[in-house]
């Protein structure tokens, strides 16, 4: 009986999965398992949202595979021990799995494949999580892009990897030790009360179908405002792999016959956002030091403030700013805030308030379903004017003609921050009269953006040219 481990990563699926079709393709009986981390009680870049979703996409998988005949182990601990332990365990010949974007899953891969050598095992470790990965778009002069739009034009004339199939019966020894699936007692967490999105393949589905079939041709339309719910909600999904690219891709493909002008656009502009998550992967591949530092060395050494209590309103959506505080408060109730919003929230931390935009990006990825370190850390940068914009540090929103513009009538403000429901619209997006609260309950706004604005070019204007006068030195 020829054997072989699939070992899950972000990949918690069954169908069209590169690495598990391989190992079921290629032998008779395979183990599938999923190994746990270690790390007990505050992390600096998990939180209970995403760990609650894990656990539940776990629970789903384990369902899915029991219904095909096999079973998911559940190990605990380094990876490549426990996966040297199955091999002595089980006598397989061979590992498969899907590749890591991100330096942290780089790193084991590493390993791995030292310990595979050792142990004289086949190790297949498979592209998945992208369409192109890491020096699949390059320069005329095979260099990495540094900006997006070229880098999207040059990913748009790819041919794209087509889906596989699913998975649908498979064979995995008896009595092989598992250990539980796991709760968020696991990590030393404890249920914080989000209200999360449904987990698993299906239900990851079923938000793609939803999504395909109607809403993808209202996207532009509707994709910046965040009353609108008008984007696809798949992001937790690709971040788990509860579904894949090559499907999503796809389906939209399918999707892109006999439409009109506009139906056409918005779909090529939602495939653009696909692809600004790759674009972000292959940063990081290129350019790992990014989770410590800018993006651009220009604005590397920058000057923080350091303001912990500051920080705290902020995580609290206590700022006084409305569609600010809306958006953290949706992050904390639902570990998901909309894109728009992200982007007002984290110009607000790091051009209104000065503060360090690791500390956001570190907060984000405590709450986020969707956490991906990649496009987090891309998103921040952007937003801090430190990262790979073309326009940089002199694009500061304005929070409150964002509000007006995106939310008018201040129906998500209302949704998220419920004390302001009797708030006439208008209201919300302007500073209120010198210490008069839009309502009791309700904080002033923390700061002056006009003044705090100047302030941050200045900053920004002042340090850009310190480094730049000693690059020329
Ligand atoms: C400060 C900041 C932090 C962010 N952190 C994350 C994160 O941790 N994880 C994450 O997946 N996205 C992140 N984003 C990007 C974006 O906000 C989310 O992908 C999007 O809101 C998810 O909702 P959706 O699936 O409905 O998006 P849709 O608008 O439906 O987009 C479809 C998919 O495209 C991808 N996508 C869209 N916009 C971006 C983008 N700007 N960068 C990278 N990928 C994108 C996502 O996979 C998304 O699911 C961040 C953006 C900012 C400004």
């Amino acid at each position: 009986m020829t054997l072989a481990i699939h070992w899950f990563r972000r990949d918690l699926r069954l169908t069209d999965n590169t690495a598990l079709n391989a190992a079921v393709a290629a032998r008779e009986q395979v183990v599938p398992v999923y190994i746990l981390s270690t790390w007990k009680g505050v992390h600096r870049w998990t939180g209970a949202p995403r760990q609650q979703f894990l656990v539940d996409s776990l629970t789903s998988l384990s369902a899915g595979l029991a219904a095909a005949g096999g079973r998911l182990l559940i190990r605990q601990g380094d990876a490549v021990a426990e996966l040297e332990a199955l091999v002595a365990e089980t006598g397989a010949d061979a590992i498969y799995a899907n590749r890591d974007p991100d330096p942290f899953g780089r790193a084991v891969e590493t390993r791995l494949f030292q310990a595979a050598k050792r142990l004289g095992v086949e190790l297949h470790l498979l592209k998945d999580a992208a369409l192109h990965e890491r020096s699949e778009v390059l320069t005329g002069s095979q260099t990495p892009f540094r900006v997006f739009t070229p880098f999207s034009r040059a990913w748009a004339k790819l041919d794209k990897p087509l889906p596989g199939t699913a998975v649908t019966r498979l064979k995995t020894p008896a009595n092989l030790r598992s250990l539980p699936l796991p709760t968020l007692a696991t990590w030393g967490l404890e249920p914080d009360g989000s209200e999360i999105l449904e987990a698993g393949e299906k239900a990851a589905q079923a938000r793609l179908e939803r999504f395909v079939e109607n809403a993808v041709f209202s996207y532009v339309e509707k994709r910046d405002l965040p009353a609108a719910e008008g984007t696809s909600r798949l992001s937790q999904d690709l971040r788990f792999g509860l579904l894949s690219i090559r499907k999503i891709y796809a389906r939209l493909q399918e999707r892109s016959q006999s439409l009109n002008e506009t139906q056409a656009r918005s779909l090529q502009v939602y495939i653009n956002e696909l692809c600004w998550r790759e674009f972000y992967f292959q940063v990081l591949w290129h350019k790992p030091e990014v989770l410590e530092v800018e993006y651009s060395e220009d604005y590397r050494g920058m000057p923080w403030k350091n303001d912990p209590a500051a920080f705290e309103r902020w995580c609290a959506g206590q700022t006084g700013f409305p569609i600010v505080d809306a958006g953290m408060r949706q992050l904390r109730q639902t570990g998901f805030m909309h894109n728009r919003v992200r982007m007002i929230t984290a110009m607000f931390l790091t051009k209104d308030m000065h503060l360090d935009w690791r500390m956001g990006e570190q907060w984000f990825m405590q709450r986020l379903l969707d956490g991906e370190i990649a496009s987090n850390n891309g998103g921040w940068q952007w937003s801090s004017g430190t990262g790979t914009d073309a326009a940089p540090y002199f694009r500061i929103q304005n929070p409150w003609t964002q509000g007006l513009r995106f939310d008018a009538a201040g129906e998500y403000i209302k949704r998220w921050v419920p004390e302001l429901k009797a708030v006439p619209a208008p209201r919300l997006h302007q500073p209120p009269s010198p210490g008069m609260r839009l309502v009791r309950d309700y904080p002033l706004p923390m700061l002056d953006h006009a003044q705090e604005r100047d302030i941050a070019l200045k900053k920004y204007k002042l340090h850009l040219e310190s480094s730049r006068s000693v690059k020329t030195l």
